[in-house]
């Protein structure tokens, strides 16, 4: 599931691609459409295909963003702007290409749903193995509330603050630290590769209820999070599953997991446990993380 670095690598692959280019023309494919004659929403979501058109066509790319785990798009046409927001599932991706048929990695040639025509010649592709991602188009991202409830970005200033701040919530204060991290109210973008990788660097059991950790465990904690996304970064996300970046590469971040899916602790040779928190898998060493 493509988390923080992740999408970020997808942004940095169409950004010098796309931005500046006029949306041409969108095609959506035979499940798009279907999707939508269904009542299902496949893929666009909370606008009719010809409105979804209408807002696209014309359209100037002006900037694409990361927000999380969200890419949005911001669109200009003379005076009306749009935003396009994207999260992109379990298995989604986009990719810049002259043709449909250029996308190197043969399932994302044959599960494209969503082709933007851009007028350099260029289309911007979306393609989704599972079809859990989606594209939005609105008029303002307030429109999309769920984009307003999420914590700062974790490498902004009043991120850690935030962070710190939710401790007295009742909701979270019996909660297992590694379920809490994975909120996005909490921490914008921490997926479960990452937390589970956090943790494992801060020394501290998953399971631990967060109303127990001291004042510098939590903090300790937070610069884990920061610290193991901005890992994932640098080393171009993970390529566990089947995530790939816009131009076809692999990201290595897979090579620097400690605990997620590991067998044994490269720090004390114990095996990794393996547990579920929260409904998620969670991997961890029980003799390094007390
Ligand atoms: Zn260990």
């Amino acid at each position: 599931m493509p988390e923080l670095p992740e999408v970020e690598h997808v942004k940095r692959g169409i950004v010098p691609h796309i931005v500046g280019q006029q949306i041409i023309d969108v095609t959506f494919s035979s499940k798009v459409k279907d999707g939508k004659e269904s009542g299902k929403e496949t893929i666009i979501k909370g606008i009719t295909l010809d409105d979804f058109k209408k807002y696209s066509i014309g359209y100037t790319i002006e900037d694409v963003t990361r927000r999380s785990k969200y890419l949005l798009f911001t669109l200009k046409h003379g005076s009306s702007r749009r935003n396009l927001i994207s999260h992109l599932g379990m298995a989604g991706g986009f990719f810049v290409a002259r043709e449909v048929d250029d996308i190197v990695i043969p399932n994302y040639r044959k599960h494209w749903h969503v082709v933007f025509q851009l007028n350099n010649g260029l289309k911007l592709i979306y393609s989704d193995i599972r079809r859990f991602g989606e594209i939005r188009n609105v008029a303002q991202l307030a429109d999309y509330a769920s984009i307003l409830e999420i914590a700062p970005e974790p490498f902004s200033e009043e991120a850690e603050a935030h962070y710190l701040s939710q401790f007295t919530h009742k909701k979270y204060q019996k909660m297992p630290i590694k379920q809490m991290i994975l909120e996005h109210r909490v921490i914008a973008g921490c997926g479960n590769i990452y937390a589970c990788e956090a943790l494992f660097d801060a020394g501290i059991n998953p399971h631990t209820p967060s109303n127990e950790l001291t004042m510098a465990q939590r903090q300790k904690v937070f610069q884990s999070v920061v610290k193991v996304l901005e890992m994932g970064i640098q080393s171009g996300g993970t390529s566990i599953s089947d995530y790939v970046h816009a131009d076809g590469q692999r990201g290595t971040m897979q090579n620097n997991l400690k605990v997620y899916k590991q067998k044994t602790c490269s720090v004390c040779g114990s095996d990794i446990t393996t547990a579920i928190i929260g409904g998620r898998n969670t991997h961890y060493c029980e003799h390094c993380q007390q």
